[in-house]
């Protein structure tokens, strides 16, 4: 935590931070899925988001030791097939636009790189150095490719230098869904400027703070993810760093995210700066990123959302309706942690991932099972949709559930039900 006797300090700047946006209370972590002999140990801790009026950079304050977060990682993107082709196209792009000199004399690095799904498409185009760099260990061990050498480590500094003296300076760093996590931005960003020679281009996609704004996203908030980048708040922390960023497009393929492309002042790439980026950055100078008072708000309409949807459920509950969650992820047990949910309200949790099931969900301790559930004899009234993202495919995936009389309830952006026959607003149940 960036807290001291003198106050909270953000994260990018160091300034003092004086703009709470949520408190979420004491909470357990979001992704502290448990068997009910953890019961008694569970840990809690604070969840606080600060807005900075000094740079614009909106950030979780209550930081949570990295090793306790990544002790159990079971995310492996290889496995899922639009990721494999986006990161394959994702390769191609990048390579043409920027690596002019032979490819066999290029080097790459990517930090946070998982199981090598982009790493992979790297090599295939026959770049001369292709490094990775990761600290879950159990992860970066299935790349298992004599092409890539692997530094099984946190990226930082320290790691830079030890690149650089092992490989020298590269002409690319990639990070992906990875810039929102680290815990200290400032050693991270210095390590991107140092391993990289002055023409490098450093290119990162992350999740987009506009998404969170619009869709009331706030389950997105918990200690994994510590940083909600808009463009405004990314341009003023690079320039820190004597960096820029020179262009920024979303991301197709991973809704709600965008790919910012950065190099040093003074390089060649400074000279081209595209129009996207001062498009954007007017459009959320409109939308008012860069004033507390948009935060504000946001935390006023999360908290409304929440009292419409408590007072749904307590309505249901006390005429007698049963109901369930659906999709035990991180972001169900922010929202479960923040309305107060618990069993009194839902009887179980339904998630397909075979890895979940039999555990309970943090804090609230719902038991999880898979969706077949919901076409057991006993199909609950309500099903409350956590994953409320994936909407049309959980709709297709209970279809019977829903034609046999099921009412699914979406808690987000706006509370609603929807049955077999349409949606109803709250107001009609
Ligand atoms: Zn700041």
């Amino acid at each position: 935590m960036q807290s001291s006797k003198h106050g909270l300090r953000c994260a990018f700047c160091n300034a003092k931070l004086h703009t709470k946006v949520m408190d979420f209370g004491e909470v357990a972590l979001a992704g502290g899925f448990l068997s009910p002999n953890g019961f008694q140990k569970e840990t809690f801790y604070p969840l606080r988001l600060f807005y900075c009026e000094q740079c614009y950079g909106l950030q979780v304050v209550d930081k949570v030791d990295a090793a306790e977060l990544f002790q159990d990682y079971f995310y492996f993107s290889s496995s899922i097939n639009t990721l494999k082709n986006h990161f394959k196209n994702y390769a191609t792009e990048v390579v043409s636009r920027f690596l002019k000199k032979p490819l066999n004399d290029a080097k790459v690095l990517e930090f946070g790189c998982n199981d090598g799904v982009l790493l992979r498409p790297l090599a295939d185009l026959k770049i001369g150095t292709v490094i990775g760099v990761d600290p879950a260990a159990n992860v970066v061990k299935t790349i298992n490719d004599p092409r890539i050498k692997i530094v099984n480590s946190f990226f930082n500094l320290a790691t830079a230098k030890e690149v650089i003296s092992q490989f020298g300076k590269v002409d690319m760093v990639i990070a992906n869904n990875v810039y929102a996590h680290i815990s200290d931005m400032q050693d991270v960003t210095w390590a991107i400027h140092e391993v990289l020679n002055e023409e490098g281009v450093f290119i990162f996609e992350v999740h987009y703070l506009g998404k969170m704004m619009d869709e009331l996203q706030y389950d997105m908030i918990y200690h994994e993810h510590l940083y909600y980048h808009s463009l405004l708040s990314l341009k003023k922390h690079f320039e820190r760093y004597r960096m820029l960023i020179f262009d920024v497009e979303p991301v197709s393929t991973h809704a709600g995210s965008m790919r910012y492309y950065v190099c040093k002042e003074g390089s060649e790439n400074a000279n081209n700066l595209t129009q996207a980026v001062q498009t954007l950055a007017n459009e959320e100078i409109e939308r008012g990123y860069n004033r507390k008072e948009t935060f504000l708000n946001f935390s006023t309409q999360v908290n409304n959302t929440k009292l419409e949807l408590m007072a749904l459920i307590d309505r249901l509950k006390d005429s007698g309706k049963s109901i369930v969650g659906y999709g035990a992820s991180g972001r169900a047990n922010t929202l479960i942690q923040y309305c107060g949910l618990g069993q009194q309200h839902l009887d179980y949790v339904v998630d397909d991932a075979p890895i979940k099931q039999g555990f309970y969900t943090p804090n609230s301790h719902l038991l999880i099972r898979p969706s077949t559930a919901l076409e057991s004899r006993n199909p609950p009234d309500y099903v409350l949709i956590f994953a409320w993202s994936f909407l049309e495919e959980i709709m297709l995936r209970s279809s019977t559930y829903l034609r046999n009389g099921g009412k699914f309830i979406i808690p987000l952006p706006k509370v609603k039900i929807i049955s077999a026959i349409g949606e109803q607003g709250v107001d009609q149940i």
